[in-house]
C-alpha cells in the first residue's frame, strides 16, 4: 500500500487531473490511497468569503460561490465522466451558501471558518474520484472526517492517532485489498462531536503522512509542481538544483524556514516507522524527485555540508531589553509566558544577558504581546524582515563555515543570528528587500552558479 497525495497545482484543472489519472494508473499495483488538496487557490477563495459575509454582501457571496463551483464544473466538462461529481458538489455548495447566508453581517466563528475552508478538499476529491472511476480505475470517494478525529483547536487542530489508526485501517484497508482506490481529502478533520476542523494551511501533506503512518505504507508520495526539495527557490535562483535525498530533519527545517514544497510537520508521524516520503513533480512524473528518509545517503551539493538555502519573508522581529533583569531569575520564563498566553509562535531566537530578539510570523496578536512585554522592559518591533536559513547536516561542526557565510552575505545587514539547538541549520534575519539577493549570494558561494 502507498499514499499518493496530490497538491492544489496537481489537481488545478482538467489537464492536471488527467496527469493524476496517469500517475495513479502507474501505481495501481502498489495499492494507492489517494489524498487530494483543493484545486489551486480554491482554499484562498473560500476563506476570502469570510469578509464578504461579515460585510453582509449577499450578492457578492452568491457570485463568489458560483465562481468557485464553476472552476470545478469547467474541469469536469473536459474530463470524461467527471461531470457525475457535479451534483454532489452543487448540493454541498448550496448547503455552504445557506450556512453563510445565515451568518451575513457578522464574523464567522472558528468552527464556521473551518467548515468553509475545508469545502475545497471535499469538492476536489469528488471530482478526482469521478474522473478516476471514468478512466477505469475503481475509485471510491471516502469522507475522511469520521476518521480524522481531532481536538477542537480550529484552524490548526491536532488529530488523535489512535482513532485515526483504528478507523483508517477498518475503512481503507478493505477497499485497497479489494482492488479499489480510495480517494480522500487532505487538510480536514472533525472533532469527536463532528464539528469540522482543519489541520492548518498546507496541511494536506500532513494528512498524507498521518495516513501513511497508521496504514504502515511502503512510501508516501507527495505530488507537487516542482522537482522536489531544491538547493534554493528556483524563482530566485534559476540555477538551483534538486536534492535527490534529504533527511527528515532537513526537510522539516527547510519547510519551517520558507520552502513551500512540504508542510513542516510532514515527516513527524513517520519518524518512528522510517517510512520514506518522496516529493515528485506531477508535470514530470518520470523524474526521480526527492526521497526523504530518516538517514538518507546525502550527496554533497557543493564543496561544503550546506545543502539548501531557504528564506521566509513577512517576518517581524520583536526585541526586548530589560536591564533590571541583569542577574535576576525568570526573565525568559516571564517573556515566553507572554507569547504563550497570546498563542503566538516564535520561530528564531537570539538572547543575551538582558536582551532577547525573536521573530514571529503572525502579527494578529502582536499588539497585545508588545503591551504585555512592555511590563518587562523596553520593547521595539521591526517589520518587513526575512529569515534566511542555511541547512545541511554537519553545518555546525564545519570550521570556518560561519565566517564564509557572513562574508558572502555582505553588504546586507545581518540582524538576528541563531544557530539553535539543531546542528543542521544556521538562521539569521535580514531586511526583507535584501532577502532574494542574500539567497543568491549564498547559493553562489556554496553551490557555484551551475
Ligand atoms: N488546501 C489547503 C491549503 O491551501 C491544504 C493544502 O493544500 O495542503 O492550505
Ligand atoms: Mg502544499
Amino acid at each position: 500500500m502507498i499514499v499518493a497525495k496530490f497538491g492544489g497545482t496537481s489537481v488545478a484543472d482538467a489537464a492536471a487531473i488527467g496527469r493524476l489519472i496517469g500517475i495513479v494508473r502507474s501505481r495501481a499495483a502498489d495499492g494507492p490511497v489517494v489524498v487530494v488538496s483543493a484545486l489551486a487557490r480554491v482554499t484562498d477563495g473560500l476563506l476570502a468569503l469570510a469578509p464578504v459575509v461579515h460585510a453582509g454582501n449577499s450578492a457578492a457571496l452568491d457570485a463568489a460561490i458560483a465562481a468557485l463551483v464553476d472552476r470545478h464544473a469547467a474541469a469536469a466538462r473536459e474530463l470524461p465522466g467527471a461531470t457525475l461529481a457535479l451534483p454532489a458538489i452543487a448540493e454541498d455548495a448550496a448547503a455552504l451558501r445557506r450556512e453563510l447566508a445565515a451568518a451575513l453581517g457578522r464574523m464567522l466563528r472558528p468552527a464556521e471558518l473551518d467548515a468553509l475552508a475545508g469545502r475545497g478538499e471535499l469538492w476536489s476529491s469528488r471530482l478526482v474520484a469521478a474522473a478516476l472511476e471514468a478512466a477505469g480505475l475503481a475509485a471510491t470517494w471516502v469522507d475522511i472526517r469520521p476518521m480524522m478525529v481531532t481536538d477542537d483547536r480550529h484552524g490548526r487542530a491536532t488529530p488523535y492517532m489512535q482513532a485515526l489508526g483504528d478507523r483508517a485501517r477498518e475503512c481503507l484497508r478493505p477497499l485497497v485489498d479489494g482492488g479499489r482506490v480510495p480517494v480522500t481529502q487532505g487538510f480536514i478533520g472533525a472533532t469527536v462531536d463532528g464539528a469540522p476542523t482543519t489541520l492548518g494551511r498546507g496541511g494536506s501533506d500532513f494528512t498524507a503522512a498521518l495516513l501513511g503512518a497508521v496504514l504502515d505504507v511502503e512510501r508516501v508520495e507527495i505530488w507537487t509542481d516542482v522537482n522536489g526539495l531544491m538547493t534554493a527557490d528556483p524563482r530566485i535562483v534559476p540555477s538551483a538544483r534538486t536534492l535527490r535525498a534529504a533527511s527528515y530533519e532537513e526537510a522539516a527545517e527547510l519547510a519551517t524556514f520558507g520552502a513551500k514544497v512540504l508542510h513542516p510537520a510532514t515527516a513527524q508521524p513517520l519518524v518512528r516507522s522510517g517510512i520514506p516520503i518522496i516529493v515528485l513533480n506531477s508535470t514530470r512524473p518520470e523524474d526521480p524527485g526527492t526521497t526523504i528518509e530518516p538517514s538518507a545517503e546525502l550527496e554533497r551539493m557543493g564543496d561544503s555540508p550546506v545543502r539548501s538555502i531557504s528564506w521566509k519573508p513577512g517576518i517581524t522581529v520583536v526585541n526586548v531589553r530589560a536591564p533590571r533583569m541583569l542577574g535576576a531569575f525568570g526573565f525568559l520564563r516571564a517573556m515566553f509566558e507572554v507569547f504563550e498566553r497570546h498563542e503566538v509562535v516564535v520561530d528564531v531566537l537570539a538572547s543575551g544577558e538582558v536582551s532577547v530578539s525573536l521573530t514571529v510570523e503572525d502579527r494578529t496578536r502582536l499588539d497585545a504581546v508588545v503591551r504585555d512585554l512592555a511590563e518587562l522592559g523596553e520593547v521595539w518591533v521591526e517589520d518587513h524582515r526575512a529569515i534566511i536559513a542555511v541547512v545541511g547536516i554537519g553545518i555546525r561542526s564545519t570550521p570556518g563555515l560561519a565566517a564564509r557565510l557572513f562574508r558572502a552575505v555582505q553588504p546586507a545587514n545581518v540582524e538576528v543570528i541563531s544557530q539553535g539547538a539543531s546542528a543542521i541549520n544556521m538562521t539569521f534575519v535580514v531586511r526583507e528587500e535584501d532577502g532574494p539577493d542574500v539567497v543568491r549570494r549564498l547559493h553562489q558561494e556554496f553551490f557555484g552558479s551551475c
